[in-house]
């Protein structure tokens, strides 16, 4: 079985990659992570995303998230199944992301949307701060309890980004459906689209997923 799962920020939609991952047996591809991974090898492309992500602090383009792709699928036994964390995102992706899958004999048999209020995404994302230092996610009452606190990971100091306030929220909801509707369209004329409400709990909304993806088999 290979999985998209997309969803906007704060959607939990990593997490429930994770969940998904471990409960399939899947490959849990976060092209984010990987990238970072990447970019530690002592390799012409780990040197060019270095320079890209942590010295011009750049997003990478699309050749380079193709390779990175490719690179990490050629790797995989083809038994092995995958969920696809945050790719294909744009139109731009999806080109070469579907071409990957053919050529590595793999097609895509669902893309879980996980959908978020704009309600919700506000109130989710005043409670994040982030370490300055590492870049580590913490939720204020959750996961440290007064901003004071020092980063648990490498002691830095605990702040608020700037675009997590409501107009940055609200930015960024916009950003995702208009980058994401070409590539919903696209899973949706092969009736391939899984949409999940996920203004509700982790348990919750892992569960209505379950109870989707479950029908591939049944
Ligand atoms: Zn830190």
């Amino acid at each position: 079985m290979n999985v998209v799962i997309l969803g906007p920020q704060g959607s939990g939609k990593g997490t429930q990659a994770q969940l998904i991952a471990e409960k399939f047996d899947l490959e849990h591809i976060d092209m984010g992570k990987f990238l970072r991974e990447v970019a530690l090898l002592n390799t012409p492309l780990g040197k060019e995303i270095n320079e890209i992500i942590n010295i011009k602090k750049e997003l990478v383009d699309d050749k380079i998230l193709k390779k990175v792709l490719h690179l990490k699928i050629q790797d995989l036994p083809r038994e092995k199944g995958i969920i696809f964390d945050g790719v294909p995102r744009r139109e731009d992706q999806l080109a070469y992301f579907e071409e990957a899958m053919i050529k590595f004999g793999r097609q895509v048999d669902r893309v879980i949307l996980i959908k978020l209020s704009e309600k919700e995404s506000f109130q989710r994302i005043a409670k994040r701060r982030i370490c300055e230092k590492c870049k580590k996610v913490f939720i204020l009452g959750k996961d440290i309890q007064s901003e004071t606190e020092k980063c648990p990971v490498c002691s830095g100091k605990i702040i608020q980004r700037i675009d997590d306030t409501e107009e940055g929220v609200k930015k960024r909801l916009k950003i995702f459906q208009q980058e994401t509707m070409p590539v919903i369209k696209y899973y949706e004329a092969q009736d391939n689209i899984i949409e999940i409400n996920g203004d509700q709990i982790i348990k919750k909304v892992f569960k209505d997923i379950l109870k989707q993806l479950k029908k591939i088999y049944d």
